[in-house]
Protein backbone atom coordinates (compact mmCIF):
# COMPACT_ATOMS: atom_id res chain seq x y z
CA UNK A 1 0.00 0.00 0.00
CA UNK A 2 1.47 3.51 -1.03
CA UNK A 3 0.42 5.12 2.25
CA UNK A 4 2.78 2.21 4.17
CA UNK A 5 5.98 3.64 2.16
CA UNK A 6 5.17 6.91 4.00
CA UNK A 7 5.75 5.04 7.37
CA UNK A 8 8.68 5.70 9.35
CA UNK A 9 7.96 3.35 12.27
CA UNK A 10 11.50 1.79 13.93
CA UNK A 11 13.94 4.66 12.16
CA UNK A 12 15.81 7.13 13.82
CA UNK A 13 16.08 10.47 12.79
CA UNK A 14 18.74 13.28 13.79
CA UNK A 15 17.46 16.65 13.53
CA UNK A 16 19.33 19.77 13.73
CA UNK A 17 18.19 22.69 15.55
CA UNK A 18 15.14 21.01 16.30
CA UNK A 19 14.84 23.62 19.44
CA UNK A 20 12.40 25.51 17.75
CA UNK A 21 10.92 27.08 14.58
CA UNK A 22 11.16 24.83 11.26
CA UNK A 23 13.36 22.15 12.91
CA UNK A 24 10.82 21.83 15.79
CA UNK A 25 7.97 21.08 13.29
CA UNK A 26 10.39 18.61 11.09
CA UNK A 27 11.03 16.70 14.30
CA UNK A 28 7.36 16.11 14.84
CA UNK A 29 6.80 15.33 11.42
CA UNK A 30 9.31 12.34 11.65
CA UNK A 31 7.96 11.33 14.95
CA UNK A 32 4.48 11.40 14.29
CA UNK A 33 5.37 9.40 11.19
CA UNK A 34 7.25 6.95 13.19
CA UNK A 35 10.70 8.14 13.95
CA UNK A 36 12.67 8.19 17.24
CA UNK A 37 14.49 11.80 17.34
CA UNK A 38 18.13 12.94 18.37
CA UNK A 39 17.19 16.43 18.58
CA UNK A 40 20.70 18.39 18.18
CA UNK A 41 21.40 22.42 19.34
CA UNK A 42 22.33 25.12 21.65
CA UNK A 43 20.04 25.50 23.83
CA UNK A 44 17.01 23.56 25.22
CA UNK A 45 14.91 21.66 23.21
CA UNK A 46 12.80 19.85 25.94
CA UNK A 47 9.98 21.23 24.94
CA UNK A 48 9.88 19.13 21.64
CA UNK A 49 11.20 16.15 23.40
CA UNK A 50 7.64 16.05 25.38
CA UNK A 51 5.63 16.56 21.68
CA UNK A 52 8.00 13.90 20.38
CA UNK A 53 7.40 11.84 23.15
CA UNK A 54 3.38 12.47 23.30
CA UNK A 55 3.58 10.59 20.18
CA UNK A 56 5.17 7.79 21.61
CA UNK A 57 8.57 7.84 20.24
CA UNK A 58 11.91 8.22 22.11
CA UNK A 59 13.69 11.77 21.98
CA UNK A 60 17.55 12.10 23.38
CA UNK A 61 18.71 15.96 22.92
CA UNK A 62 22.26 16.09 21.92
CA UNK A 63 23.58 19.82 23.40
CA UNK A 64 26.22 20.45 20.33
CA UNK A 65 27.44 24.08 18.91
CA UNK A 66 27.73 23.35 15.47
CA UNK A 67 29.86 26.25 14.73
CA UNK A 68 32.61 23.57 15.43
CA UNK A 69 32.73 20.69 13.30
CA UNK A 70 34.58 19.17 16.30
CA UNK A 71 30.75 18.06 17.58
CA UNK A 72 29.87 15.65 15.08
CA UNK A 73 32.06 12.36 16.25
CA UNK A 74 29.80 13.39 19.42
CA UNK A 75 26.02 13.44 17.62
CA UNK A 76 27.22 9.95 16.04
CA UNK A 77 28.20 8.31 18.98
CA UNK A 78 25.50 9.51 21.26
CA UNK A 79 23.25 8.65 18.70
CA UNK A 80 24.15 5.16 18.47
CA UNK A 81 24.69 5.00 21.94
CA UNK A 82 21.54 5.72 22.90
CA UNK A 83 19.34 4.34 19.72
CA UNK A 84 21.85 1.95 18.09
CA UNK A 85 21.39 2.95 14.59
CA UNK A 86 20.69 6.18 12.41
CA UNK A 87 18.43 5.85 8.98
CA UNK A 88 17.65 9.89 8.94
CA UNK A 89 19.51 13.02 8.72
CA UNK A 90 18.09 16.33 8.44
CA UNK A 91 20.41 18.84 8.58
CA UNK A 92 18.32 22.17 9.69
CA UNK A 93 20.12 24.31 11.80
CA UNK A 94 21.15 27.69 10.20
CA UNK A 95 21.96 30.99 10.63
CA UNK A 96 21.96 34.60 8.96
CA UNK A 97 23.68 37.65 9.00
CA UNK A 98 22.51 40.85 7.43
CA UNK A 99 24.99 43.60 5.86
CA UNK A 100 25.68 45.93 2.95
CA UNK A 101 28.37 43.55 0.70
CA UNK A 102 31.12 45.96 0.79
CA UNK A 103 30.79 46.44 4.76
CA UNK A 104 30.63 42.16 4.97
CA UNK A 105 32.59 41.49 7.73
CA UNK A 106 35.00 38.10 8.36
CA UNK A 107 33.10 37.42 11.10
CA UNK A 108 29.78 37.16 9.53
CA UNK A 109 31.21 35.13 6.83
CA UNK A 110 32.53 33.15 8.74
CA UNK A 111 29.95 31.99 11.77
CA UNK A 112 27.54 31.76 8.55
CA UNK A 113 29.05 29.42 6.57
CA UNK A 114 30.39 27.19 9.24
CA UNK A 115 26.79 26.43 10.97
CA UNK A 116 25.12 26.26 7.74
CA UNK A 117 27.66 24.95 5.16
CA UNK A 118 31.03 23.53 6.97
CA UNK A 119 29.62 21.48 10.07
CA UNK A 120 26.24 20.24 7.09
CA UNK A 121 29.06 18.81 5.33
CA UNK A 122 30.64 16.90 7.96
CA UNK A 123 28.08 15.78 10.14
CA UNK A 124 26.89 14.42 6.62
CA UNK A 125 29.80 12.49 5.79
CA UNK A 126 30.46 11.49 9.13
CA UNK A 127 26.37 9.87 8.57
CA UNK A 128 27.03 8.59 5.79
CA UNK A 129 29.80 6.61 6.92
CA UNK A 130 27.44 4.73 9.18
CA UNK A 131 24.69 4.16 6.63
CA UNK A 132 27.68 2.31 4.63
CA UNK A 133 28.64 0.77 7.77
CA UNK A 134 25.06 -0.21 8.55
CA UNK A 135 24.62 -1.54 4.92
CA UNK A 136 20.47 -0.63 4.76
CA UNK A 137 21.18 2.88 2.88
CA UNK A 138 19.99 5.85 4.60
CA UNK A 139 18.02 9.73 4.14
CA UNK A 140 19.45 12.71 3.96
CA UNK A 141 17.60 15.82 3.63
CA UNK A 142 19.41 19.31 3.75
CA UNK A 143 17.25 22.20 4.36
CA UNK A 144 18.14 24.80 1.85
CA UNK A 145 16.65 28.21 0.91
CA UNK A 146 14.81 30.12 -1.62
CA UNK A 147 18.95 31.60 -2.00
CA UNK A 148 19.92 28.76 -3.09
CA UNK A 149 18.76 30.15 -6.44
CA UNK A 150 18.38 33.82 -6.06
CA UNK A 151 21.00 35.93 -4.52
CA UNK A 152 19.36 38.15 -2.22
CA UNK A 153 20.55 41.69 -0.76
CA UNK A 154 22.49 41.81 1.99
CA UNK A 155 22.61 37.92 3.23
CA UNK A 156 26.40 37.31 1.40
CA UNK A 157 27.10 34.28 3.61
CA UNK A 158 23.70 33.16 3.45
CA UNK A 159 23.02 32.81 -0.09
CA UNK A 160 26.89 31.50 -0.35
CA UNK A 161 25.95 28.59 2.11
CA UNK A 162 22.52 27.94 1.25
CA UNK A 163 23.56 28.24 -2.19
CA UNK A 164 26.77 25.45 -1.32
CA UNK A 165 23.89 23.12 -0.09
CA UNK A 166 22.18 22.76 -3.29
CA UNK A 167 25.15 22.10 -5.49
CA UNK A 168 26.36 19.41 -2.42
CA UNK A 169 23.15 17.41 -2.31
CA UNK A 170 23.65 16.54 -5.80
CA UNK A 171 27.49 15.85 -5.34
CA UNK A 172 26.39 14.02 -2.26
CA UNK A 173 23.47 12.19 -4.22
CA UNK A 174 26.03 11.09 -7.20
CA UNK A 175 28.52 9.69 -4.89
CA UNK A 176 26.11 7.65 -2.24
CA UNK A 177 22.93 6.40 -4.20
CA UNK A 178 25.03 3.53 -5.34
CA UNK A 179 25.11 2.61 -1.51
CA UNK A 180 21.22 2.97 -1.25
CA UNK A 181 21.65 6.61 0.88
CA UNK A 182 18.97 9.12 -0.71
CA UNK A 183 20.23 12.69 -0.19
CA UNK A 184 17.89 15.88 -1.37
CA UNK A 185 16.70 19.11 -0.17
CA UNK A 186 13.91 21.69 1.08
CA UNK A 187 14.01 24.98 0.40
CA UNK A 188 11.45 26.36 2.22
CA UNK A 189 9.75 29.61 1.06
CA UNK A 190 9.43 32.36 3.28
CA UNK A 191 8.39 30.86 6.81
CA UNK A 192 7.27 33.10 10.18
CA UNK A 193 10.21 32.09 12.41
CA UNK A 194 12.92 33.96 14.59
CA UNK A 195 14.88 33.25 11.74
CA UNK A 196 12.42 35.81 9.62
CA UNK A 197 11.42 38.48 13.00
CA UNK A 198 12.78 41.21 11.47
CA UNK A 199 11.61 40.84 7.93
CA UNK A 200 8.32 40.40 9.43
CA UNK A 201 8.58 43.35 11.32
CA UNK A 202 9.43 45.54 8.82
CA UNK A 203 6.02 46.64 7.81
CA UNK A 204 6.91 47.69 4.06
CA UNK A 205 9.05 44.54 3.47
CA UNK A 206 6.26 42.27 4.75
CA UNK A 207 4.06 43.91 2.79
CA UNK A 208 5.97 43.47 -0.58
CA UNK A 209 7.07 40.06 0.85
CA UNK A 210 3.30 38.88 0.77
CA UNK A 211 2.30 40.69 -2.21
CA UNK A 212 4.59 38.49 -4.26
CA UNK A 213 3.79 35.03 -2.51
CA UNK A 214 1.14 33.30 -4.67
CA UNK A 215 0.07 31.93 -1.60
CA UNK A 216 -0.55 35.59 0.02
CA UNK A 217 0.32 33.83 3.38
CA UNK A 218 4.03 32.91 4.87
CA UNK A 219 4.87 29.53 5.56
CA UNK A 220 4.89 27.70 8.75
CA UNK A 221 6.83 24.88 9.92
CA UNK A 222 3.81 22.37 9.60
CA UNK A 223 3.97 23.25 5.83
CA UNK A 224 7.29 20.99 5.39
CA UNK A 225 6.05 18.03 7.04
CA UNK A 226 4.74 16.07 4.11
CA UNK A 227 7.95 16.74 2.14
CA UNK A 228 10.19 15.78 4.75
CA UNK A 229 8.33 13.13 5.31
CA UNK A 230 8.36 11.81 2.37
CA UNK A 231 12.02 12.40 1.70
CA UNK A 232 13.11 10.40 4.32
CA UNK A 233 10.45 7.16 3.66
CA UNK A 234 10.84 4.66 1.11
CA UNK A 235 8.08 6.48 -0.92
CA UNK A 236 11.41 8.89 -2.05
CA UNK A 237 13.61 6.12 -2.53
CA UNK A 238 14.25 7.08 -6.40
CA UNK A 239 14.80 11.11 -5.48
CA UNK A 240 18.30 11.95 -5.29
CA UNK A 241 20.26 15.45 -5.57
CA UNK A 242 16.93 17.02 -5.44
CA UNK A 243 16.05 20.39 -4.00
CA UNK A 244 12.37 20.35 -3.22
CA UNK A 245 10.68 24.25 -2.93
CA UNK A 246 7.80 25.11 -0.47
CA UNK A 247 7.07 28.08 -1.04
CA UNK A 248 3.81 29.14 -1.71
CA UNK A 249 5.11 29.50 -5.06
CA UNK A 250 7.57 31.80 -4.60
CA UNK A 251 9.89 30.70 -6.81
CA UNK A 252 6.69 30.35 -9.73
CA UNK A 253 6.73 34.28 -10.16
P1 LIG B 1 15.41 29.61 13.76
O1 LIG B 1 13.98 29.73 14.20
O2 LIG B 1 16.31 30.77 13.92
O3 LIG B 1 16.03 28.29 14.44
C1 LIG B 1 17.35 27.96 14.14
C2 LIG B 1 17.68 26.62 14.76
O4 LIG B 1 19.04 26.34 14.44
C3 LIG B 1 17.55 26.64 16.26
O5 LIG B 1 17.07 25.40 16.70
C4 LIG B 1 18.99 26.85 16.70
O6 LIG B 1 19.28 26.25 17.94
C5 LIG B 1 19.76 26.11 15.63
N1 LIG B 1 21.12 26.61 15.58
C6 LIG B 1 21.53 27.82 15.16
N2 LIG B 1 22.85 27.95 15.31
C7 LIG B 1 23.29 26.79 15.87
C8 LIG B 1 24.54 26.31 16.27
N3 LIG B 1 25.67 27.04 16.17
N4 LIG B 1 24.62 25.07 16.81
C9 LIG B 1 23.52 24.32 16.95
N5 LIG B 1 22.29 24.72 16.58
C10 LIG B 1 22.17 25.94 16.04
O7 LIG B 1 15.50 29.26 12.21
P2 LIG B 1 14.44 28.60 11.21
O8 LIG B 1 13.73 29.68 10.50
O9 LIG B 1 13.66 27.54 11.88
O10 LIG B 1 15.46 27.99 10.14
C11 LIG B 1 15.78 26.62 10.10
C12 LIG B 1 16.49 26.35 8.80
O11 LIG B 1 15.64 26.70 7.70
C13 LIG B 1 17.78 27.17 8.61
O12 LIG B 1 18.75 26.40 7.95
C14 LIG B 1 17.32 28.31 7.73
O13 LIG B 1 18.36 28.86 6.98
C15 LIG B 1 16.31 27.58 6.85
N6 LIG B 1 15.33 28.44 6.20
C16 LIG B 1 14.49 29.23 6.91
C17 LIG B 1 13.58 30.01 6.24
C18 LIG B 1 12.61 30.91 6.94
O14 LIG B 1 11.92 31.68 6.26
N7 LIG B 1 12.48 30.85 8.26
C19 LIG B 1 13.52 30.00 4.84
C20 LIG B 1 14.41 29.19 4.16
C21 LIG B 1 15.31 28.41 4.83
P3 LIG B 1 19.21 27.05 19.33
O15 LIG B 1 17.78 27.21 19.67
O16 LIG B 1 19.97 26.16 20.22
O17 LIG B 1 19.88 28.38 19.05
Amino acid sequence: MILDQFKLDGKVAIVTGASRGLGKGLALALAEAGADIVGVGVSNSAATGKAVEALGRRYLEVTADLTDKACVADIVDKTKTAFGRIDILVNNAGIIRRNDFVDFSEQDWDDVMDVNLKTLFFLSQAVAREFIAQGEGGKIVHIASMLSYQGGIRVASYTSSKSGVKGLTMLMANELAQHGINVNAIAPGYMATDNTEALRSDEQRNTEILARIPAGRWGIAEDLAGAVVYLSSDAGSYVQGHTLAVDGGWLAR
